[in-house]
C-alpha cells in the first residue's frame, strides 16, 4: 500500500470525520449528491462489478461465512499467527475482529485510471501485518490510528463514496480485514453499490484467501517491496517469506483479473503493480521486472515509484537512510525497457 501522494496527519484529521459521520456529510453536501457512478447504463445493468454475480448466486454469503471463520484461528496473511481474534487475541498486525478505519475520502493522488473525474473512493484501514521500518503511514499502519466500526458502517462508507461520484472503492491495506470487507460488501450491494473494488495491498497475501476473493475483486493493486528474503526480513519485521508469497500472489491475481482494462479513461478490471524503488537496489527492482515479464505479461500496468523518503525508523538503517538518487530511478526505467515492459504509469 505504498501511497503515491503522502498521507499526512492533517489529511487524516480532515477526513476522519468521514468515517465517523459519512451519512451526515452526504446529507449536507448537495454538490456531491447527484453524481453518477462513472459506469455506463449498460454496465450498471450487467453483472458488473463481478461481485454482483456472486451476490445473486448466494456464493457471496458462503464466502463471508468462510472468511469470518478464519478470525477464530487467524491465517489471513503469511504471518500465520493462529490467534482467535473473536476472543480478543491479537496477532502481529494488532487487529481485532472489528474493522478499524482511519479515513475514507475521494483520493486524487492515485494512478490516473483509478482517479477519473471524481476520484478513487479510498478507505484507509488501520494496522498492518508487514510493519515496514520505512512506512510513510506508520501512525495508521503500525500505531493503529483510527476508529473501530461495525461492518454495517463500513458498508455505509462504501455507499457514501459511490454517492460522491468516486469511480471505485480503493481498499488500502485490506488483508487483515478481508472478512469484514466482504461482509460489508454483502450489506452494501442490496443498497445499490455498483462500483468496483480495488484491492490495494502490500503484496503479503495467502493464496487460499486470494482464492476466496476470486470474483469479488475486479482490480488488484499489490506492491512489490522486495525480491530477497534477507531484505524482507530486515526491513519488514522478519517477513523473510515475503518474496515467496508475493510471487504467488501476483500469479493468482493475474489469473483472476488479467491485464488492466481501461475504458473511457477508467480502470475497469485487471492488475496494477506498484514498485517503490529503494536506495542501494534493496527493492530488487531488476529481479522484479524480470519476474513480471517472464511470468505475468509484458503489458502489465506498472507504477515504478521514485518518491522514497526515509520515514519512521529508516534512519536507523544507513543503507536506506537517504532519498533515491536520480540515477537509481533511471536504472529502474532502463531495466523495464530491457525486459520489454512499457506500460508504465506516468
Ligand atoms: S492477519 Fe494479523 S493476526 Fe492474522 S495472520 Fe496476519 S498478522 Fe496474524
Amino acid at each position: 500500500m505504498n501511497t503515491p501522494q503522502k498521507y499526512t496527519r492533517r489529511l487524516f484529521l480532515q477526513n476522519v470525520f468521514f468515517a465517523l459521520g459519512s451519512s451526515l456529510f452526504i446529507a449536507t453536501s448537495p454538490a456531491f449528491s447527484s453524481r453518477k457512478t462513472g459506469l455506463s447504463i449498460s454496465e450498471e445493468t450487467e453483472d458488473y462489478p463481478s461481485y454482483i454475480k456472486l451476490y445473486k448466486s448466494g456464493e457471496l454469503s458462503r464466502r463471508v461465512k468462510k472468511l469470518k471463520s478464519i478470525h477464530e484461528n487467524c491465517h489471513l496473511c503469511p504471518r500465520d499467527c493462529r490467534v482467535d481474534r473473536t476472543k480478543g487475541q491479537l496477532g502481529r498486525c494488532q487487529a481485532s475482529d472489528r474493522v478499524k478505519v482511519s479515513s475514507a475520502y475521494p483520493h486524487f493522488g492515485e494512478e490516473s485510471p483509478l482517479v477519473g473525474k471524481y476520484g478513487s473512493g479510498t478507505i484507509f484501514f488501520s494496522n498492518c501485518g508487514l510493519r515496514c521500518v520505512y512506512c510513510q503511514n506508520y501512525t495508521i499502519s503500525i500505531e493503529g490510528e483510527g476508529v473501530e466500526i461495525a461492518d454495517r458502517r463500513l458498508a455505509e462508507s462504501m455507499l457514501s463514496l459511490q454517492k460522491m461520484g468516486c469511480h471505485n472503492i480503493n481498499l488500502v491495506t485490506p488483508t487483515h480485514y478481508v472478512p469484514n470487507i466482504v461482509s460489508a460488501l454483502k450489506k452494501a450491494i442490496p443498497k445499490g453499490l455498483r462500483i468496483p473494488l480495488v484491492y490495494n495491498t502490500g503484496g503479503y497475501e495467502k493464496l487460499d484467501v486470494l482464492q476466496l476473493l476470486d470474483g469479488i475483486i475486479d482490480i488488484y493493486m499489490p506492491d512489490c517491496k522486495y525480491m530477497d528474503p534477507k531484505h524482507a526480513s530486515m526491513y519488514s519485521d522478519g517477513a523473510y517469506n515475503y518474496p515467496y508469497y508475493v510471487r504467488l500472489a501476483f500469479k493468482e491475481m493475474f489469473r483472476q483479473v488479467g491485464d488492466l482494462v481501461v475504458e473511457r479513461g477508467l480502470a475497469k478490471r485487471g492488475l496494477i503493480i506498484r514498485h517503490l524503488v529503494l536506495p542501494n537496489r534493496i527493492a530488487g527492482t531488476e529481479q522484479f521486472l524480470k519476474f513480471v515479464a517472464e511470468n505475468l505479461s509484458k503489458t502489465t500496468y506498472l507504477n515504478i515509484m521514485r518518491q522514497y523518503r526515509p520515514e519512521y525508523k529508516a534512519t536507523e538503517y544507513p543503507e536506506i537512510a537517504r532519498q533515491l538518487k536520480r540515477k537509481e530511478y533511471t536504472e529502474a526505467l532502463q531495466w523495464a525497457k530491457k525486459y520489454g515492459l512499457t506500460r508504465l504509469d506516468r
